[in-house]
């Protein structure tokens, strides 16, 4: 591993100017936020991840989980995703977030992963991680392998000629179900950032993954007030039943009334290229008679779009009945 400075800023505000120092937030960035440790360590070890500088943000006051004034959740920045998992509110309110969270990784991880961490883990493409081949997200320009390669986990939404690299996150698929909210302390202000709207597709910049500005420290997520009555599921699958990341997945909050679906709220994993909140799949259902056939016409609206590659068409079909089944699931619950 190279060399790098750690550093232990005394708050929020020197973290961030001395983050702001950096050239960029995204890929190859000289300056890092440490948390948990659990993807940055990794790629560091791997020379994908070469920071000079290393912020140490465990002891900034940013790992409460505490109740918002309009009835909602703030979630701090460095709260264990073992500790949000398990938080009675969240389990009570928010379970489709604590089912996400424990179907990931494994107890150990979970004990240091972060939310923001979690916010911000990168793409588990092989090529990625090896920096003896070539990748457009982590050397632009260079080209990617994975479309010709081995690209049987990759997404089939949100892909672009540059880029078919899949958002690996569970937790990141329940909190695009409940409309979360990223708050960022950054060097010219405070900003809140709807969740749709932090990750971004690969397009063209495949190594800008986030919003994210040299400096921006995220310092707490907020959920909506619960929806009194909502139904919620998060749905994996995977290769093996533990310790393995999503090949589809599915979150899904449901109010039924009168047997029809009055609101729905939907997010696929383990697809798409980043988090991937389905309009499509929630106009599809609202209004309609909570029944298989209704789930099963979300489910092809949410995929009408996919794109597949060489060894991943069998995807559409896995998460088309991962909603359908997560739907029927909520629906009995
Ligand atoms: C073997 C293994 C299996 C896994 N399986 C799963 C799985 O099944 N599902 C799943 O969802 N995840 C899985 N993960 C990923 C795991 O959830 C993430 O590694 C973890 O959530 C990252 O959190 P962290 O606090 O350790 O992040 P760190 O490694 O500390 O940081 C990650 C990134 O976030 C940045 N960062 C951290 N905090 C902030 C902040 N406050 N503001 C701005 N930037 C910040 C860092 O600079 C870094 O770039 C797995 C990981 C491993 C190693
Ligand atoms: S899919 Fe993306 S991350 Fe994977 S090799 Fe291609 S450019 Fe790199």
């Amino acid at each position: 591993m190279h060399t790098f400075e750690f550093v232990r800023p005394r708050d929020s505000a020197s973290a961030v100017a001395s983050a702001a120092q950096g050239k960029t937030a995204q890929q190859g960035a000289d300056v890092r936020f440490i948390a948990g440790g659990t993807t940055l360590l990794d790629l560091m070890k791997l020379n994908v991840e070469t920071p000079s500088r290393l912020l140490d943000i465990n002891r900034l006051p940013l790992g409460k989980i505490e109740a918002t004034p309009d009835g909602g959740l703030a979630i701090g920045a460095t709260v264990r995703n073992s500790d949000l998992a398990h938080h009675p509110t969240v389990q009570r309110d928010y379970p489709v977030l604590s089912q996400a969270l424990l179907s990931g990784a494994s107890a150990q991880l979970r004990n240091m992963a972060t939310t923001a961490g979690n916010l911000l883990q990168r793409t588990r493409c092989m090529y990625f991680r090896d920096t003896a081949m070539p990748c457009n997200k982590r050397q632009p320009g260079s080209g990617c392998p994975a479309i010709t390669g081995f690209n049987r986990s990759l997404a089939i939404l949100g892909t672009s000629e540059q880029c078919i690299a899949t958002n690996p996150s569970d937790m990141c698929v329940a909190m695009a179900a409940l409309e979360a909210t990223i708050h960022v302390q950054g060097p010219t202000g405070s900003r809140a950032i709807p969740f749709g709207e932090f990750h971004l597709l690969p397009g063209e910049t495949p190594q800008r993954e986030t919003v994210l500005e040299p400096g921006d420290l995220i310092t707490h997520v907020t959920l909506p007030p619960p929806i009194a009555g909502s139904k919620q599921v998060y749905l994996k699958l995977r290769d093996r039943a533990s310790y393995e990341f999503a090949l589809a997945s599915a979150a899904v909050v449901l109010t039924i009334a009168g047997g029809n679906v009055t609101r729905a709220r939907i997010a696929l994993g383990g697809v798409g290229t980043k988090p991937w909140r389905s309009p499509e799949a929630e106009a599809a259902l609202t209004g309609q008679p909570a029944n298989e056939a209704s789930f099963r016409k979300a489910a092809e609206a949410a995929l009408r779009s996919a794109r597949p590659q060489s060894q991943n068409a069998f995807k559409i079909e896995l998460a088309k009945r991962c909603l359908a089944h997560a739907l029927q699931t909520a629906a009995m619950s």
